[in-house]
């Protein structure tokens, strides 16, 4: 046990600034780094020492992956496991942490910007609007990983909430049929394609015509897609500025 050096460290969405000052100043620190190559942005490897160690997760299995960990804890190293966006969101570290925590090693997680809330910011929208949506799901398509029944799109659709799918742009075509079970057909969309970094693009339109924007765009990895009445909502003011409405800290005229 004793002191961690193992650290799960969140590198954000895309843009390397938006690391945590504690990611960085680990990156700085670490001897062995291994990191998710398939999506985290190397210029977050930038602030490195220049005698570290770079691993690239992608092209590792798991025992692997572990085994360099183990190692790097045992010479007594620093070591930064880098994931993409918040780890704790679609990042598989509950595996990782098990086995740690299995053989009695130490670690500690440093969250990060998770790709949902840079692909927010990159649309310049609130994902909670008064009166339309106080609800984020989070959640993901049912393909060759299976969500539980409970939990799949058709029934969580019935809430109309604001919904951000991860890991579902592949299957554009089932995600459009299970959300106009309950979102009307004109609800708007939005995909995020690669947020925050320097090709970031945006796709919007109406729920109808998910499936062939696309289709037509070639989209087929890294994006997000959100669906709901909160990206129209850009017209009308929150009620917490509207000088009517009252609220803890301020009395409506
Ligand atoms: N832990 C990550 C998610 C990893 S799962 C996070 O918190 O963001 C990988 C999925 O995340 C991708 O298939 C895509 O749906 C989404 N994703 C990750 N980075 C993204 C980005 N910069 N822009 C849009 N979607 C992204």
């Amino acid at each position: 046990m004793g002191r961690p050096n193992i650290y799960f460290i969140g590198a954000g969405p895309g843009d390397p600034e938006l690391i945590t000052v504690k990611g960085k100043s680990l990156i700085e620190k670490a001897h062995l780094i291994i990191y998710a190559g398939s999506l985290v942005n190397p210029e977050v490897l930038k602030w490195r020492k220049p005698d570290s160690r770079v691993l690239n997760s992608a092209e590792m299995a798991l025992g692997e992956i572990m085994e360099a960990m183990i190692q790097g804890h045992k010479d007594e190293k620093t070591v930064a496991r880098v994931h993409t966006g918040d780890p704790a969101i679609y990042g598989a570290i509950g595996e990782q942490m098990e086995i740690l925590d299995r053989e009695g090693i130490e670690y500690e997680v440093i969250p990060g910007v998770s790709s949902f809330l840079g692909a927010a910011a990159a649309l310049k929208k609130e994902l909670t609007v008064p009166d339309m949506s106080q609800t984020v799901i989070i959640t993901r398509q049912s393909g060759r990983t299976k969500t539980p029944e409970s939990e799949r799109l058709n029934s969580l659709a019935a809430h109309r909430a604001t919904m951000a799918l991860f890991l579902s742009v592949g299957m554009a075509q089932r995600v459009q049929e299970e959300l106009l079970t309950s979102y009307p057909p004109d609800t708007p969309f939005a995909i995020v394609y690669k947020a925050t970094w320097k090709d970031q693009k945006i796709f919007q339109g109406k729920l109808e015509n998910l499936e062939k924007m696309v289709r037509e765009n070639n989209i087929t990895k890294t994006a997000l897609i959100f669906i709901g009445d909160f990206l129209k909502a850009g017209e009308k003011r929150s009620k917490l500025y509207d000088k009517n409405f009252s609220h803890e800290f301020r009395e409506g005229a």
